[in-house]
């Protein structure tokens, strides 16, 4: 039996529908931009599989700290223990994160770091004996596919079997009109039982890569801070120059209270997951001795990994140079001039980009069951290109080493789908 036909028989992958879903392609190894199958065929990673893919696959750097680390120590228990690599990966993020930061929390993914997130803010209220417990979020959000994280997103198709489950979360809508969503905010928050409120800075990246300004950005926080709510930034997709700077919160100059991290922490190399709060919310989980009520309870197995700090660490070393700043500000100008080009076309509803993400809407059935979708990826697939639009919305969030010919390729590829 084939790899491909012992797949179909053992394995059940995420968001696919099994019964007539294409066998999946088999990928042997990847290098830099490109992923290769066991026929040698190869693809270009524009979605930075996934959009954790940072400086393309299998690089040397990122392979020898993994391996050195391996050398010490694989994993440890993080509780009673730490080691080196957390100390060094949260230093460095706290660096790069607003000053007001001051603890970092590990977990596994985007969906944990949401979910400690959530579980911060409410915890923090409980133990002020306050009694604010609504969380509010934006319409359209998509925080992740645990339960709470599922509650603050936007109600679809994703979690309509669950919908009795959720928790309530008042939502107010993706800001197309600023002035009326910070009306909607202000309302919610006047009440004055809002614990706290999550959004994705700038950019609701599986929404369809949907956009809005740093100057609103701005004002929902002064909002939050106006009425005592917990700002909770989702930056598990536009961290790490994924919008140009190094977060999509660098953009304006409020501070949100907690951040989310995840995707791009590792390079895209380990699954890793960071909540990072204030020295305010972290000091209201502090209590002497025999009143132990107030910690945190929250932990799980794989908690601050060696190999996935490790590996974090040094695919932050990586950003630091001077050639992946360079690489960033390409990515951006090169995007700018293909959506210019490309905007009055008859089939293209509306194109946005921002830093090195660029999204362009097609004319056409919206949502994620868009029949378009499946022509779009097969179009590209057979090009040697990976794209997996988001219903009628191509987007490229590309990995920074992709070089400007394989760029000018999928443009090209794209602008011949537009032109039929
Ligand atoms: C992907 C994503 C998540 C969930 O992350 P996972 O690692 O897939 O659990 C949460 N928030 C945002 C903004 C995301 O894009």
């Amino acid at each position: 039996m084939t790899t491909s036909q012992k797949d179909k028989d053992f394995i059940w992958h995420p968001y696919t529908q099994m019964r007539d879903a294409f066998p999946n392609i088999v990928i042997e190894r990847g290098e830099g931009a490109y992923l290769f199958d066991e026929k040698g065929n190869r693809y270009i990673d524009v979605v930075s599989s996934w959009w954790v893919n940072l400086h393309g696959h299998a690089h040397p750097y990122l392979r020898e700290a993994i391996n050195k680390q391996f050398e010490k120590i694989e994993h440890v228990i993080f509780a009673g223990f730490t080691h080196v690599p957390a100390v060094n990966l949260s230093e460095k993020l706290l660096t790069h994160l607003p000053e007001n930061q001051s603890k970092v929390f590990y977990s596994d993914d985007g969906s944990t770091a949401v979910e400690v997130a959530l579980k911060m803010a409410l915890q923090y209220w409980h133990n002020k004996g306050e009694a604010k417990t609504k969380l509010v979020a934006l319409e359209g959000a998509y925080h992740g596919d645990t339960f709470g994280a599922m509650s603050t997103s936007g109600r679809s198709a994703f979690t309509l079997p669950f919908q009795s489950f959720l928790f309530d979360v008042e939502f107010a809508d993706f800001p197309s009109n600023e002035s009326r969503t910070l009306e909607q905010l202000e309302n919610l928050f006047a009440k004055n039982d809002v614990a706290a409120f999550i959004f994705e800075p700038l950019v609701q990246g599986t929404a369809g890569m949907k956009m809005y300004s740093p100057e609103l950005l701005k004002q929902m926080l002064s909002l939050c801070k106006k009425y005592n709510v917990i700002s909770i930034s989702d930056e598990v997709f536009t961290g790490f120059y994924r919008t140009g700077k190094f977060f999509a919160y660098d953009y304006q100059n409020e501070q949100p209270d907690i951040f989310c991290l995840s995707k791009g922490l590792t390079g895209g190399v380990m699954p890793l997951g960071v909540t990072t709060c204030t020295e305010k919310i972290y000091a209201a989980f502090l209590s002497d001795g025999s009143e132990k009520i107030k910690t945190f309870f929250h932990g799980h197995s794989y908690t601050a990994n060696p190999l996935a700090c490790a590996v974090a660490v040094a695919s932050l070393e990586l950003l630091e140079k001077e050639e992946i700043q360079d690489a960033i500000k390409r990515i951006s100008e090169k995007h700018k001039l293909f959506s210019g080009k490309v905007k009055h076309l008859k089939t293209v509803k509306e194109t946005r980009h921002l830093g090195t993400i660029l999204a362009i809407e097609l004319v056409g059935e919206a949502g994620y069951f868009s029949k378009m979708r499946n022509e779009l990826y097969q179009f590209f697939i057979s090009r040697g290109i990976l794209i997996r639009p988001l219903g009628n919305v191509i987007y490229l969030v590309p990995p920074y080493c992709i070089s400007d010919e394989d760029l000018d390729y999928v443009y090209h590829a794209i602008f011949e789908f537009l032109e039929r």
